[in-house]
């Protein structure tokens, strides 16, 4: 019991029990379509392994947070829509987050307004 990874959103998904749009995947990484776009590119990348949010990161998950965005930079490269996109962290609730395994969202394909609301 309490086991974090039992009722965690992205973590069913990662087990297929919960159906997604799978983008890319390798060994550490997985990323799949929104669920409710907010561009034409809407895409989240994960890690395979649970933790909360940047928030809860350890020194260890470096690599892991790294490689999410490296797999946002590629998804974007096949995408064509590098002239702009944008890779999100929302951090705690005031920030909007709402599923509590860190993921990266990548959005792009329209042109995207600065400061973000
Ligand atoms: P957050 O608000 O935590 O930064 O982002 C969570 C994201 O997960 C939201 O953009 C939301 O649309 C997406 N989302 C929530 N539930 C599901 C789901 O069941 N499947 C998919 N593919 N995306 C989801
Ligand atoms: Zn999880």
């Amino acid at each position: 019991m309490n086991d974090p990874t039992a009722s965690c959103l992205f973590c069913r998904i990662l087990r297929g029990e919960i159906p997604s749009r799978k983008v890319y995947e390798d060994e550490n990484v997985f990323a799949f379509e929104d669920i409710n776009p907010q561009a034409p590119t809407h895409v989240l990348i994960i890690p395979k392994k649970h933790f909360a949010g940047l928030k809860e990161a350890q020194v260890e998950d470096a690599e892991l947070i790294g490689q999410c965005h490296l797999a946002a930079a590629e998804i974007a490269r096949e995408r064509k829509i590098e002239h702009g996109y944008r890779t999100v962290l929302n951090v705690g609730p005031g920030a909007g987050q709402s599923v509590f395994h860190l993921h990266v969202h990548l959005l792009g394909g329209r042109s995207l307004r600065w400061p973000p609301g």
